[in-house]
């Protein structure tokens, strides 16, 4: 992918904020923060999303999550934290390289994430049971 800027970037030809680096993964400080220390959890390798990401760097990103989250509270003292993963455009995706937003929150840090919560209707819940209930 040669014109990939997370490619760039995961793999060191394009400087970043980098917070942790290893074999498979870079993590850099998100240039558009939406709040103190919002990071990203970038493979070295090429995956647009989720579903093209290969299940063992699938777990690896998620135990990364994790480890990060947890050094993150500790040395930011933040009160709160969110881990989010866009896939595709219409689900805020904006580059198109797997990655895992970290989120440190803050009391009162004004953050909005989140949606308008409805109502699960017994027909929306059957038609959707029956489609993925194994
Ligand atoms: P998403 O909307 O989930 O695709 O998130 C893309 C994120 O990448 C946004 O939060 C941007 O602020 C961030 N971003 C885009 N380009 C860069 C860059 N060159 N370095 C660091 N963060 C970036
Ligand atoms: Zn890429």
């Amino acid at each position: 992918m040669n014109d990939c800027i997370f490619c760039k970037i995961a793999n060191g030809e394009i400087p970043a904020a980098t917070i942790y680096e290893d074999d498979e993964f870079r993590v850099i400080l998100d240039l558009g923060p939406a709040s103190k220390g919002h990071a990203l959890i970038l493979p070295k390798e090429h995956a647009a999303n989720i579903y093209e990401l290969p299940d063992e760097l699938a777990a690896k990103a998620m135990i990364l999550a994790k480890k990060m989250a947890t050094k993150m509270t500790e040395k930011l003292g933040c009160d709160g934290f969110n881990i989010v993963q866009n896939n595709g455009e219409v689900a805020g995706q904006t580059v198109f390289h797997f990655h895992m937003h970290l989120i440190p929150r803050y009391a009162d840090d004004g953050v909005k994430l989140g949606w308008v919560p409805g109502t699960l209707t017994d027909e929306v819940k059957e038609e959707v049971l029956e489609k993925l209930h194994e």
